[in-house]
């Protein structure tokens, strides 16, 4: 089938909430992508962050051919390797906890709803976010997100969400009251622009949990692992959260989520509280633990901050006066335009270079951690090209 067979069977049987580009993609592997007419594109953005290890990587791939030939799925009334493993290296490189499976950051993100919530007992049941901050689009994590776009007809929200600018821990410090149970922070905020808080600013948010039993959830869908040059962006801090939620890139390209909760929080779920029927199913986990194996293989933390440092560099020495900045950290970059950056998408695409753009001024780079340096050094001048033609 072609393109315009592919878009229209798309138009005709599947809803219209994603904002298409009439591209049917057939093929993907490392950070390149080719579609039916036979277009190659360089993924600078890595599937929306979920290509971490970019596509198709063949540790990835071995583990669920193997995984899929001997058993997909019996249920979580039973035990199985791969659900252990990945969990293993999971804490391994975090802190010590357990693990909840599921299947989209935004289920996660419930996950750590319901547990904060659980843990801080009767009658404590709000939840602290911040501006511009993204957790999903059911409708806890929704109600969490504060950015108002999101809710339109779809409210009212859940009761107890609490929106406050982010960076201000006076603010935090006045808003909690005998009823909060808990915060929830992304260590670096992605759909909001890149916006990375101060270190005095997150361990401000750990005390602050710390005087007033509050859960210190940290949204690490977008930033884990290895994304920012850390295992776990919460590790630039010094802090350690009590609940972390994973998502995107922890499957390599199949559906991978956890909610991971250290002691105090990780013992409130109980049978019958909560539950996924295929989370963890041991195709998806045998991707999961493959993902972190091939990461400590493959040195890929070291990776993101070598080559976010191509990006950064490259970036800088370009000079360009429209660009008032780079924010974030690793292979997750914001380049901050004086104006409007939307054309850049289409104009980098038309050249076979994806990217993104986000909050309307934010050229968005998140490349898979596995990207070759010429390959990237010839993405990234195109993008400079382009931003200089705006
Ligand atoms: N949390 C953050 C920080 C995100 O960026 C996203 C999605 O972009 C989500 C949660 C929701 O993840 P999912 O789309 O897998 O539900």
């Amino acid at each position: 089938m072609g393109t315009n067979e592919i878009v229209q069977g798309t138009e005709r049987l599947l809803m219209g909430n994603y904002g298409r580009v009439p591209v049917a993609v057939v093929r993907a592997a490392g950070a390149k992508l080719w579609d039916a007419d036979g277009t190659e594109y360089l993924d600078l953005f890595a599937g929306f962050g979920a290509g971490g290890l970019g596509h198709c990587h063949p540790a990835v791939v071995a583990a669920i051919q193997a995984q899929a030939a001997e058993m997909m799925c019996v249920g979580n009334l039973f035990h199985w390797q791969s659900q252990v493993d990945l969990a293993a290296a999971v804490t391994a490189h975090s802190f010590e906890g357990r693990l909840f499976y599921c299947h989209s950051g935004a289920e996660a993100n419930e996950t750590a709803l319901k547990l904060a919530r659980l843990a801080a007992g009767e009658g404590r049941y709000k939840i602290i976010s911040f501006e511009d901050c993204f957790h999903g689009r059911t409708m806890g994590s929704l109600s969490l997100t504060s950015q108002t776009k999101f809710h339109k007809g779809f409210g009212p929200m859940l009761p107890g969400c609490v929106y406050l600018p982010f960076g201000d821990l006076e603010a935090v410090a006045a808003a909690i009251d005998e009823e909060t149970a808990g915060i929830i922070v992304e260590p670096i905020q992605g759909e909001g622009g890149v916006n990375v808080p101060t270190v005095e600013y997150m361990r401000g948010l750990r005390a602050l949990c710390d005087e007033h039993r509050l859960a210190l959830i940290c949204d690490e869908v977008w930033t884990a692992p290895a994304r920012t040059g850390q295992w776990f962006a919460y590790q630039h801090y010094g802090i350690t959260p009590d609940i972390m939620t994973l998502g995107k890139a922890c499957g390599g390209g199949v559906p991978v989520a956890a909610c991971v909760a250290r002691k105090g929080f990780d013992e409130v779920l109980v049978p019958g509280t909560h539950g996924c029927t295929l989370g963890g199913n041991p195709v998806c986990a045998a991707a999961g633990a493959a993902v972190f194996k091939a990461i400590e293989d493959e040195n890929l933390v070291q990776a993101a901050v070598d080559k976010g440092a191509q990006i950064e560099a490259a970036i800088r020495d370009a000079k360009i006066d429209k660009v008032t900045g780079v924010r974030g950290k690793g292979l997750m970059l914001g380049i901050v335009l004086e104006g409007d950056a939307k054309g850049v998408f289409a104009a980098c695409m038309a050249r076979g270079v994806l990217i993104n753009v986000t909050a309307g001024n934010v050229v968005r780079m998140a490349p898979p951690l596995t990207i070759g340096a010429d390959e990237l050094a010839a993405g990234v001048d195109v993008v400079i090209d382009e931003i200089r033609k705006l």
